[in-house]
């Protein structure tokens, strides 16, 4: 049966499976935190539905449990680190504990994070950077199988390559109080007693496939159809069925997502391939599929504070003025309003902190089965 449940109790359901792969019980109520805020975010495909995949993970050897970043380069301005294939929820955010301070000293910081095991939500980084009123900017890679086609192309050839930028708008939104500690989450980009309402940061944060692969997943274990345009099959025909990227197909091969933009997603998924793994270190996907369920992502980011570039002042008018003269817009056909990136991840906080987060069954189905696989038991 398809269920509801309350972020706090699926947070500790989450921590106790991942306590289970070997985490530090720190580590696991972090990594849970991040998931469930995922969920609460609106984004299910990033949320606790990747449990499975990462107990796997960790039983491969693949994602090292209680791993830290390591420094290889700390110019102060330039920060290379590598993930060491620790969760991505812990490396990613010891990066951006690590970039912001010297964003803050030097005005930027550009951080290269090689072997992180899967990041997640990559918003996640750039609300930590904007809830201190810095511009972050985030390019990222996934080596793991290629599910999205190139523009032109017949089959995948790299992932779903998530691109994100994330811009403060309001000093008064901001939080008095100190960054934002590791397991702490960050607010969504504002005051967290304003989510829902307009206002809050610019949180631009998607794949750079026509959609995101776990949102096949999810759409496949609900049994729906997806839109055209979004998936190819293993013989490269367009096709609606979720399916032929999350199950091997007739002839054992999987179909392909599309980039979104035609011509220019798949521009900007070579751009996050080249700088989120090549310029990183971690590496650029170029070897047929293989059934590892290990996901290393590579990401580069520039964080930039506009109070050191000597333009705050403008920055803070322009920006306002300009986002109240996007909202004076009158509502298109089919919407209620003109919103900014990242109001519905908070208004889907707003939502769900209320209601519960919703799983569906085999969702469900498939993290108890990976408690049973490390001897914890949340049916
Ligand atoms: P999506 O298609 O839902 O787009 C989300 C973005 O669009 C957000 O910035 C959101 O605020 C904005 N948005 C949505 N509706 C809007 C509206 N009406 N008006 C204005 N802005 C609007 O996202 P996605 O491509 O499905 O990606 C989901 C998540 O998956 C992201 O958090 C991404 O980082 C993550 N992801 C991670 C990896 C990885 O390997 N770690 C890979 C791919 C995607």
């Amino acid at each position: 049966m398809p269920r509801t449940i309350q972020a706090a109790t699926l947070r500790t359901q989450v921590a106790a499976i991942i306590a289970g792969t070997g985490s530090t019980s720190v580590e696991a109520e972090q990594v849970a935190a991040n998931l469930v805020l995922a969920n609460l975010s609106g984004h299910d495909s990033h949320g606790v539905g990747m449990v499975p995949r990462y107990v796997d993970a960790a039983a491969e050897g693949g994602l090292k449990p209680n791993a830290s970043v390591k420094i290889n380069l700390d110019t102060g301005p330039m920060l290379a680190l590598d993930g060491q294939r620790g969760y991505g929820q812990i490396v990613g955010v010891q990066a951006m504990e690590l970039a912001i301070p010297r964003a803050k000293q030097h005005g930027t910081c550009v951080l290269s994070l090689a072997n992180a095991h899967h990041l997640g939500r990559i918003g996640h980084f750039a609300e930590m950077a904007t809830a201190q009123g810095l511009v972050s900017m985030h390019f990222v890679n996934v080596l793991s199988r290629p599910v999205v086609a190139p523009w032109g192309g017949g089959d995948g050839r790299f992932g779903t390559n998530p691109c994100c930028i994330g811009i403060p708008l309001k000093g008064a939104h901001r939080p008095a109080a100190g960054p934002p500690q590791g397991g702490a989450a960050p607010s969504g980009g504002g005051d967290p007693h304003a989510a829902g309402e307009p206002g809050g940061d610019f949180i631009l944060d998607y794949a750079t496939s026509r959609v995101a692969q776990g949102k096949m997943r999810v759409a496949h274990n609900k049994g729906e159809r997806v839109p055209p345009g979004y998936l190819i099959d293993e013989h490269g025909a367009p096709t609606d069925d979720p399916g032929v990227v999350v199950v091997p197909q007739s002839n054992g091969l999987f179909g392909a997502l599309m980039t979104f933009g035609e011509h220019k997603g798949y521009g900007m998924a070579v751009a996050c391939e080249l700088l989120g793994g090549a310029l990183t270190g971690g590496g650029t996907w170029h070897r047929p599929a293989d059934t590892a369920r290990t996901v290393l992502n590579g990401m580069l980011a520039i964080v930039i504070d506009p109070a050191k570039l000597g333009t705050q002042a403008s920055f803070e008018e322009e920006a306002s003025a300009f986002i109240s003269w996007l909202r004076q817009s009158p509502p298109g056909q089919g919407f209620d309003a003109v919103q900014i990136a990242g109001e519905p991840e908070r208004r889907a906080r707003a939502a769900r902190e209320h209601e519960g987060i919703w799983l569906d069954d085999a969702t469900w189905g498939e993290i108890v089965a990976a408690g049973a696989k490390v001897g914890v038991s949340v049916g």
